[in-house]
């Protein structure tokens, strides 16, 4: 029986750990275990059921991620295999509304907006989201001729170079920074288009023009909706999926199918050694010891570089050289009748231009249906990433005033309205920074692991921070060191099925 040794009880850990149990279900002589420094499992996945004060239901939660995309194909055919894919939650399109904060004043989301690019002319045009001259500047992106870019060439930019030569300096500060930087929590200054968002570069080179591109997406998507209606008794596709009871719904139901008897929590691995060529040993906080075949470590980059240091400074310092900022969600619950502003909206975005503390509000109960008792609402705040690290020094009382204050100030919040229960969520370094170079870095961690036999890392401080990305992370590091063991599965060779 060979072991595989996991650090990291995270979505990718959680990942890795359910490959394991399905190659050893079809008769392969492996096991794993899985070492967790919390108590609990699920990393930045984290749901709390919280009763109604007053006895009529339950509030869901989400501290960390709420949802995933749907259109990525990993969580839904995870969820399907752990019998949790009825389970999964459309957002309640017929509220969907976005506001952006511009110049003080709330603007909804023009209609048509893919990404950062309209491609609808009367939202556009009627908009008070943009000034005149930013909106014909828009326009203008027709006529710029794409970037040259020689054959062999590394085509990458940042976010902000890019949107600025193309669409102008105020789609950035106000379309694309909100929506596309904010996904990745990052400083558009500094933020990898070839590590974020490739498909913008290609998009660029294939059509063009973004605007162009859009359009060609947007005609797509409208032509495979007539194709392809949703079924009768079929969910509706919308852009972001949750789960009915939360996200910690999908990690806490992978960790018992895969064995929760496998997986200790509450200890950290303080350090790891290749024993010998086939043998791994790690110390654990402890006092213990525990040895093993392979080792895959799905921590974030910056608890992965300690241990790997002895071994490879190399890999260390790439794992270095990926900066991670931190956050705080806060939600706040009231009752509907006392909030005193339309809810009839999935949120508010705050570019940084307007310099508010507030990156981001969601009204969860409007979004996801079933996340508040009726009567009642669930609404959610996000501060932090880079250019406010100063605001995670203060103290939870303190975070949760600025961000109540924020909600007063920006959306409209009664201050008479009092919350029913607060909660306050901080993740530390949660959030790694895709900055130019990004890729280098993660090619060097890949190659040099790559030759170390029985060693793998996985997590979303590599390719890709969304949650099927995490996964097929985790899924990967483990066809890695099965394929040095001669072992080949056969879900390695079937392609990811569209569940959408
Ligand atoms: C506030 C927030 C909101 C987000 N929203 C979304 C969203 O809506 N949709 C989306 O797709 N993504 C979202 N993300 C990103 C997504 O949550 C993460 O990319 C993903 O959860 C990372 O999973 P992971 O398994 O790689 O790492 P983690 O979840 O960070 O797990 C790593 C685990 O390793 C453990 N660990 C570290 N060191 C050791 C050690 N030495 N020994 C043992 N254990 C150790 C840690 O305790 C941790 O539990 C969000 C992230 C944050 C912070």
């Amino acid at each position: 029986m060979k072991r595989i040794m996991i650090i990291g009880g995270g979505i990718a850990g959680l990942a890795a750990a359910y490959k394991v149990k399905r190659a050893a279900d079809n008769g392969h002589k492996i096991e794993f275990i899985l070492i967790e420094k919390e108590p609990r499992l699920g990393g930045k996945i984290l749901t709390e059921i919280v009763p109604d004060p007053a006895g009529n239901g339950r509030f869901i939660v989400d501290g960390g991620p709420d949802c995933f995309l749907t259109e990525k194909p990993a969580c839904h055919r995870i969820a399907k295999l752990i019998g949790i894919f009825d389970e999964e939650l459309p957002t309640d399109d017929s509220r969907r509304k976005t506001w952006i904060l511009s110049r003080g004043k709330l603007h909804a989301l023009p209609d048509g907006v893919i990404m950062f690019a309209p491609t609808k002319f009367i939202p556009f045009v009627t908009t008070g989201l943009f000034s005149w001259p930013g909106k014909i500047r828009m326009g203008l992106e027709f006529f710029i001729p794409p970037k040259k870019v020689k054959p062999g060439e590394f085509n990458d930019e940042t976010l902000e170079r890019f949107v600025v030569r193309r669409m102008g300096r105020e789609c950035l500060d106000r379309l694309a920074e909100p929506l596309v930087g904010g996904i990745h929590a990052s400083d558009p200054a500094k933020m990898s288009l070839a590590a974020t968002f490739p498909r913008l570069l290609e998009m660029e080179q294939k059509y063009g023009s973004l605007l162009k591109g859009f359009l060609a997406i947007r005609k797509m998507v409208e032509e495979m909706r007539r194709k392809y209606p949703t079924q009768p008794g079929e969910k509706p596709r919308t852009f972001f999926t949750s789960f009915v009871n939360g996200m910690q719904q999908l990690t806490d139901r992978m960790a018992e199918v895969a064995g929760l008897e496998r997986m200790r929590t509450g200890r950290s691995v303080l350090s790891l050694r290749p024993k010998n060529q086939h043998r791994w040993e790690m110390h654990l906080s402890d006092g213990s010891t525990l040895e093993g075949d392979a080792v895959i470590l799905a921590t974030e980059s910056w608890a992965a570089e300690p241990l790997l240091r002895p071994l490879d400074p190399a890999i260390a310092d790439a794992l270095a050289g990926i900066p991670c900022t931190s956050s705080a969600t806060v939600s706040f619950a009231f009752h509907e009748a006392e909030v005193g502003f339309d809810l009839n909206a999935f949120g508010v975005l705050c570019p940084l231009v307007e310099k508010r503390a507030l990156m981001a509000a969601t009204y969860s109960s409007t979004k996801w249906p079933g996340r508040a008792p009726k009567g009642k609402v669930l609404l959610r705040g996000f501060v932090g990433g880079p250019h406010n690290q100063a605001i995670m020094e203060r103290s939870n009382e303190e975070i949760i005033r600025i961000v109540h204050s924020e909600f007063q100030e920006i959306i409209g919040l009664n201050p008479k309205a009092n919350p029913l229960f607060t909660r306050l969520y901080r993740w530390h370094l949660g959030m790694p920074q895709y900055i130019m170079g990004h890729l280098s870095r993660v090619e060097l961690i890949e190659k040099r692991s790559g030759e170390i036999r029985g060693l793998a890392l996985a997590g979303g401080s590599y390719r890709g921070v969304g949650l099927p990305n995490c996964i097929e992370s985790g899924e990967k590091a483990v066809s890695k060191i099965l394929n040095e063991w001669g072992i080949d599965l056969e879900e390695d060779h079937m392609e990811e099925k569209r569940y959408y």
